[in-house]
């Protein structure tokens, strides 16, 4: 797998944290396919989710090397609402070390200016980072969604709720 100027190399991380629907491989289990630090086995026939992924690491020069998914235990993504960092479950302390930490602080900081959440996956469990304090979510099954509470731009809460529970809400709100 290559990107630009980076590539793979000796890093399968996705391969262990990413779920992979076409395989029904849940998150956070190593892929029965891949050979941990050394690549895909069926590489040429792998998955088309597989082939279309790219972690930012291998996408963005702005992170440095020490961001490298297979040094750092980290696998960053983004999503529809912000940034995914996704902990290698044998490390599940990885992101609150330095300069990991900080940076996800930092981010949190602008995404609360510009509306972009930063959530840390770490397992099956979802912590939304925001400047003042973290929300342990729990587990968020796919057809739930985070909802957070607003002073301000000032994120005070968040909660999890079923997707079809919103879209109820905001059919009412548009009868009103
Ligand atoms: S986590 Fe990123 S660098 Fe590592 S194998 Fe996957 S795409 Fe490549
Ligand atoms: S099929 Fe290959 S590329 Fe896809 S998760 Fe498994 S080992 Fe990784």
């Amino acid at each position: 797998m290559t990107a630009g100027g980076r590539q793979c190399d000796d890093c399968t991380l996705c391969c262990k944290v990413m779920a992979i629907e076409e395989l029904e491989k849940p998150a956070s289990s190593w892929c029965p396919h891949c050979k941990p630090g050394r690549g895909c086995l069926i590489y040429p026939n792998r998955p088309s989710e597989c082939q279309s992924f790219k972690c930012l690491w291998l996408v963005n020069d702005q992170l440095d090397q020490r961001w490298k998914p297979n040094k750092s235990k980290l696998v960053l993504t983004t999503s529809d609402d912000g940034i995914e960092i996704r902990c290698d479950p044998g490390f599940p302390d990885a992101w609150r070390k330095d300069p990991f930490r900080s940076e996800i602080y930092e981010w949190a900081v602008s995404g609360e200016t510009h509306d972009v959440t930063v959530v840390v996956i770490v397992g099956q469990r979802m912590v939304l980072v925001t400047p003042d304090r973290e929300f342990d979510l729990g587990v968020v099954q796919p057809d739930e969604r985070i909802v957070r509470e607003f002073e301000g731009s000032r994120i005070v809460n968040a909660s999890v709720v079923k997707a079809s529970d919103l879209e109820h809400e905001e059919n009412e709100r548009r009868r009103i």
